[in-house]
């Protein structure tokens, strides 16, 4: 009972999942509880979702979410058949960031296992809750109980928001969360310390986007604690070539002014601010607009009113359109929020100056192309990250969609993980006495580089 116990209900040999629970001393705290797009899409694509009547029955039957009594929430247990009581054995979930692949299955929690997440974590996650209607696998700070009755009330979460420079207490766990770069605002590592040992757990970082020195802090906080053990990502350990954001922005910045008579079509993650800034800027520089969808931009907004020292423009600046499509009627928020701003434009108005923009709407979008049918351009694909909520994007239908249209591809991105060469610097630096590979398919190239003080780990380790 009282060693430090480490379990990997997922995250290990998989990109992506994590939820790992720590034991020390009777308290037990999960890292992360992410949906795992590997397992998940196993059975289901980015359409098809597991059947609401039987709540989790058919993820848990599936092995897409792991059999743990005790931590889901009744009314999910009821509709597969299992009413009996449960005792409640996980004290909390603490959340390293805002992607789906560690954050989305706290939907399927117990209201009473609190959670805490970073302030802009927070903002994020109510943002998309916000943009979706009921979908049970992203219910996260908020949840209705199934089956859904008229007038019903949403169940929040017990949320604790926590900041780089908080640390916190659960009995005999301590955790100093510490801002990293990654593709998303508010990520964070955490250093932890328990009675048996000091932990460092990487969550998702790189050290080549526009925030850097966030990385650093981690690191020189997590080498300061001496770790026993450090979870360490892995994503793109086998990549030994590097772009940074600097990088995406040089490059398509110049290939942006070089086709300065073509429409230009950016598809982008608008959740990764790095790359968002990144287009503002070339937009603006070219002397360009950039076009963006109304969910981008209410996002936008509220990542900026979350942290103003970001530096995220403000949705009405004169380099932002905001783009709006034909509607036979729109939700009173998309009609309020258009209302509401003047930089509103609509598909004549962008055909009629389709050389004086960037648009940036998402390829869900590209049917827009259709009201706005461009002479031909320039179509810059920068993204690439297959576990983002956006799922799997079909290469062979975007081929079609651009040939119709006549648009020319090119490929720009740089990825939200650090490369072999990052990694190897970070691990040197913070110089644990144990290393784990998580969130990678390349755990034994973690061997190769950091020989014997790696544990490539299956299920769970005692400390
Ligand atoms: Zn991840
Ligand atoms: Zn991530």
């Amino acid at each position: 009972m009282a060693k430090t116990k480490l379990t990997f209900y997922g995250g290990v040999n998989e990109i992506g999942g994590n939820k790992i629970l720590l034991e020390d001393k009777g308290t037990r705290i999960f890292l992360d509880f992410g949906k795992c797009f590997s397992k998940r899409g196993k059975f289901y694509d980015g359409l098809s979702k597991p059947r609401l009547v039987n709540g989790i029955g058919d993820l848990l039957v599936l092995g897409v979410i792991p059999e743990i009594a005790g931590i889901y929430r009744p009314d999910l247990l009821a509709l597969c058949g299992r009413t009996a009581k449960e005792e409640r054995c996980v004290d909390a979930v603490v959340l390293s960031h805002a992607h789906s692949d560690h954050a989305a299955y706290i939907s399927f929690l117990r209201e009473d296992i609190p959670v805490w997440m970073g302030r802009m974590a927070r903002t994020i996650i109510q943002s998309i809750e916000d943009e979706r209607n009921s979908d049970i696998e992203f219910e996260v700070t908020r949840f209705k109980e199934r089956p859904i009755k008229p007038r019903q009330q949403a169940v929040q979460r017990r949320i604790h928001d926590f900041r780089t420079g908080d640390s916190f207490n659960f009995d005999s766990i301590k955790i100093t969360p510490v801002h990293v770069d990654h593709s998303i605002p508010g990520c964070y590592g955490f250093v932890i310390e328990t009675s048996e040992a000091m932990i460092a757990y990487s969550g998702d970082l790189r050290s080549h986007g526009n925030r850097g020195q966030l990385t650093s802090d981690f690191v020189s906080a997590a080498s300061e604690a001496k770790p026993d053990i450090m979870l360490c990502e892995g994503t793109r350990i086998h990549e030994a070539v590097n772009h940074s954001e600097g990088d995406v922005f040089a490059t398509c910045g110049f290939l942006v002014k070089q086709a300065r008579n073509s429409f230009v079509f950016a598809d982008y993650s608008y959740k990764d601010i790095d790359r968002f800034t990144t287009f503002f800027k070339i937009a603006k520089e070219s002397g360009r607009k950039l076009l963006i969808g109304v969910r981008a931009a209410r996002y936008i907004q509220a990542v900026r009113g979350c942290d103003p020292k970001l530096g995220v423009p403000r949705v009405d600046d004169e380099t932002i359109g905001i783009y709006r499509p034909r509607e036979t009627r729109y939700s009173p928020e998309d009609a309020r929020f258009y209302d509401a701003h003047a930089n509103v434009w609509g598909c004549a108005e962008v055909k009629s100056k389709e050389t004086g923009v960037i648009t940036s709407m998402s390829s869900y979008s590209s049917d827009e192309l259709i009201d706005i049918r461009p002479s031909g351009g320039l179509y810059i694909h920068s993204t690439s990250e297959p576990f983002s909520e956006e799922g799997i994007i079909d290469e062979e239908r975007t081929r079609r969609w651009l040939e119709q249209f006549g648009l020319q591809r090119v490929n720009s991105h740089c990825s939200g993980h650090a490369s072999g060469v990052e990694l190897a610097k970070i691990v040197n630096a913070i110089n644990p006495k144990t290393i784990v590979p998580i969130h990678t398919e390349s755990p034994k190239l973690f061997r190769v580089f950091f020989g014997d003080k790696v544990r490539v780990v299956e299920d769970s380790i005692e400390l």
